[in-house]
């Protein structure tokens, strides 16, 4: 199990947590669908159950994000995401919670969405939940609007804080180097020994923080993440950044080649972030079905398709212990109900 760098050399860092995100979230093994698929050992960590606004894996990252800005005064959380976005739901939380205001940026992502893209799921609870959002027009860069919305907001002699897109900065890693280490306490109180963790990659800042974690640990476990956008090499340049300023603010020397702990595989986000594609709706269907999980159609269906893939085609060894970390996301199901037919016939 042991690799890398010796545990206990250091992994201490002076960032707080707000403690408001319920950890440790549960471990269940998937017993019913690693039958339905020949036999798989698979396991489920329930990162769905968060708890604030619904939870997610976003409020791990905010526990320690929304506590650097209320330790820095500021009074207004300002971040991006697309219009059904998990992240920026949940931040709308924690600003509720924490009694600061809160600003977002929307991208369109779909072309031509159905109504209930605009106005259900993810984009119904933000408005419920009191931020404010302004619709960026396509192809608008979302940095800069971010930047000049903050810079306006100083002018003011406002204090924001800039959130980065899914939380995904070093700081915000830091709540799955958490996630890390819960996953070795827990496995070794249950006498588990997981060999891989699976999940849905975007902004990539959980699964750095997870391969910052377990390298920080000295644990060998492999963490494969299924792409939900373009491009392979851009998500593998963000994941290395991200593991390497994480390990920095843990004060934890990072090996020079970190080729083999970045594994991301874009075989399976369809025609694009968003866009919903059949794999991952037989994926969700799978789940619910078998284990009574619901997935979404952007992330954790998508990554539930390429899990299903590389244990039907084989592609792990047999007798790995698999542990699908489930980010949430399942408020969008309800900006898509038209994945799943026609539900209620006259
Ligand atoms: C944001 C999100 C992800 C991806 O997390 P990143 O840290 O952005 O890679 C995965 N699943 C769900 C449900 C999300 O909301």
């Amino acid at each position: 199990m042991r690799s890398g760098l010796q545990r206990g050399n250091g992994m201490t860092h002076s960032f707080r947590r707000l403690g408001y995100a319920q950890v440790s979230t549960p471990i269940e093994r998937m017993e019913r669908l690693g039958r339905a698929l020949g036999g798989a050992n698979l396991y489920v960590k329930r990162d769905d159950c968060t708890g604030v606004g619904l939870g997610g894996n976003k409020c791990r990252k905010l526990d320690y994000l929304v506590a650097d800005a209320v330790q820095r005064g500021a009074e207004t959380l300002l971040t991006v995401g697309g219009i059904q976005s998990n992240h920026v739901r949940q931040t709308a939380a924690f600003a509720a919670r924490a009694g600061l205001s809160c600003e977002a940026v929307l991208e369109p992502v779909l072309a031509d969405p159905p109504e209930s893209y605009r106005s259900s799921g993810n984009v119904l609870l933000t408005e419920l939940l009191g931020t404010r959002v302004r619709l960026a027009a396509d192809g608008d860069d979302l940095d800069a609007a971010l930047e000049a919305r903050s810079a306006a907001l100083r002018q003011q002699g406002r204090k924001p804080y800039v959130i980065p897109m899914g939380g995904s900065n070093a700081i915000g890693a830091l709540g799955y180097v958490d996630c890390a280490k819960e996953i070795l306490k827990q496995a070794a109180a249950d006498g588990l020994r997981f060999d891989r963790v699976v999940l849905g990659t975007g902004s990539c800042g959980t699964q750095a923080g997870l391969v910052a974690g377990f390298l920080a640990e000295g644990a060998a476990i492999q963490v494969t993440g299924y792409s939900v956008s373009p491009t392979k090499a851009k998500k593998l340049a963000n994941l290395e950044g991200l593991v390497r300023a994480t390990l920095e603010l843990l004060g934890c020397e990072a090996p020079r080649d970190l080729t083999d702990r970045l594994q991301i595989d874009d075989g399976f986000f369809g025609s694009g972030y968003g866009q919903a594609d059949p794999r991952a709706t037989e994926a969700i269907r799978l789940a619910a079905r078998e284990e009574g999980i619901l997935l979404d159609p952007v992330y954790t269906g998508k990554a539930m398709a390429g899990l299903l893939h590389a244990v039907r085609e084989h592609l792990f060894e047999p007798d790995e212990n698999i542990l699908f970390l489930h980010t949430g996301g399942s408020p969008a199901l309800f900006a898509y109900p038209d994945l799943f037919g026609d539900l209620v016939r006259p």
